[in-house]
């Protein structure tokens, strides 16, 4: 039987990485993280944080205390003509139920780096990973330049394009997706930047845009995503530019004031939803988007991420052993991820529906919304109202 050891690795300082890194440190574990960026980099640009995932900030001492923007409602908005069809009230902080949080996500990295350090996580950026293997006693993670770090446990939360997973998981096939989504940041204007704190959501044949505000307004994050007719393979994010979004979302005149003030446009192909067959071995488990990469169409990536470090580290931390750790990870988390990604998939139909759906999609909207307005927001009560941080 072999029990957790004193020192742990984790492949990448993301949100799940780094909620099982403090997670752990604070628990008196030696914690080393490996990550390829830089300190200071760029770690994206804006990311809800759904109830189910602040109940993990609260849990870990993230919020309140962090800069983020609490969101009112989901508001509706034809695509032609700008008008709202449906306001759909979030009841935040309402019948004990977390926030819904809109984060800018280098603001939410660095608090999360700074826990980490306080925790005592010996935190190591510039440092890329090329390849791990492993053995009954450890797991060597060798770099670009042939060293080689040894541990006897590793976690690995590298993300979409893991070695751990791959390591796992006998390689494993390259990546491909079905949608093509475009970010960027909106400076707001300050007549603007008073209204109320909404996530706005467009639908167009085939197509559909999310917005809503950061840091006090001062700003808007944009994500504008189109429906493939043909998969292709997920490559690394490129720079896109204005004329792409007006060219690629030109039936969506309610949009093209919003395009023309677009900055540091983004342009990449989303991955399937995915979840991997194999999860672990005696010496290591993946978690976050290694584990299941999934459409972003209910936010809930950065979420599952939260989750998942919460939860596997209590399992680590109270399990006899590792090996039933991992089947505890497995056993809590298994149907709620398969229900997420089926969900967020289901979403992404609904969102890129033909032309067909235009006026149909408009009344049943208007007539549910003046009827019953949180039907809506109560068909996800399964979804946000999951608290990983209480016991099962
Ligand atoms: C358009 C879009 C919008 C989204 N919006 C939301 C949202 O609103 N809410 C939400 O919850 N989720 C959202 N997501 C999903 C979310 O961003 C991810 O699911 C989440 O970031 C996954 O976290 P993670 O920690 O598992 O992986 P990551 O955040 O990808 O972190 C992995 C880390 O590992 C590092 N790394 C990778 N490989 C190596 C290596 N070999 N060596 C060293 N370091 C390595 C990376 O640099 C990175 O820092 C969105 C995704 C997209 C594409």
């Amino acid at each position: 039987m072999v029990t957790l050891p004193n020192e742990i690795t984790i492949l990448g300082a993301g949100l799940s990485g780094l909620t099982a890194a403090i997670g752990l440190a604070r628990a008196g574990k030696r914690v080393t993280v490996l990550e390829k960026r830089s300190l200071k980099s760029d770690a994206g640009l804006g990311i809800q944080i759904t109830p189910n995932g602040s109940a993990v900030l609260r849990a870990l001492g993230i919020w309140p205390g962090s800069p983020a923007t609490i969101a009112d409602a989901v508001e509706m908005v034809c695509y032609r003509t700008g008008v709202r069809q449906l306001r759909l009230p979030l009841d935040g902080g309402a019948k004990g139920r977390q926030p819904h949080l809109l984060f800018h996500r280098n603001d939410l990295i660095e608090r999360m780096q700074k826990l980490a350090f306080a925790a005592g996580v010996k935190l190591t950026f510039e440092t890329e990973v090329k390849r791990i293997e492993t053995f009954n006693d450890r797991v060597n993670c060798i770099f670009k330049n042939g060293q080689v770090h040894r541990t006897p446990y590793l976690i690995g939360a590298d993300g979409l394009h893991s070695q751990t997973q791959r390591m796992l998981n006998n390689g494993g096939a390259a990546r491909r997706g079905h949608y093509v989504a475009w970010r960027a940041l909106i400076d707001l204007p300050e007549k603007e930047a008073n209204e109320d704190n909404h996530v706005c959501l467009i639908h167009a044949p085939g197509h559909h845009v999310v917005t809503y505000p950061l840091r006090d307004s001062e700003m808007q994050n944009m994500v504008a995503v189109k429906k493939l007719r043909r998969a292709r393979p997920v490559r690394h994010l490129q720079a896109s530019h204005k004329q792409e979004l007006f060219k690629e979302f030109a039936n969506l005149t309610a949009c093209h004031t919003m395009f023309d003030r677009c900055h540091d446009i983004t342009v990449w192909v989303l991955p399937d939803s995915e979840l991997s067959d194999i999860w672990y071995n005696g010496r290591a488990v993946i978690i976050g988007d290694a584990l299941h990469p999934m459409l972003p169409f209910l936010a809930q990536g950065g979420n599952m991420a939260l989750e998942d470090g919460w939860c596997l580290t209590q399992l680590l931390l109270s399990s006899d052993s590792i090996a039933s750790a991992h089947q505890l990870f497995r056993d809590r988390r298994e149907v709620r991820i398969r229900r997420v990604l089926r969900a967020a998939d289901g979403q992404g139909w609904l969102n890129h529906l033909g032309s067909w759906v235009d006026i149909p999609r408009s009344i049943v909207l208007r007539s549910l919304g003046s009827v019953y307005p949180p039907f809506f927001t109560h068909r996800l009560n399964w979804l946000f109202d999951h608290d990983v941080t209480l016991p099962p």
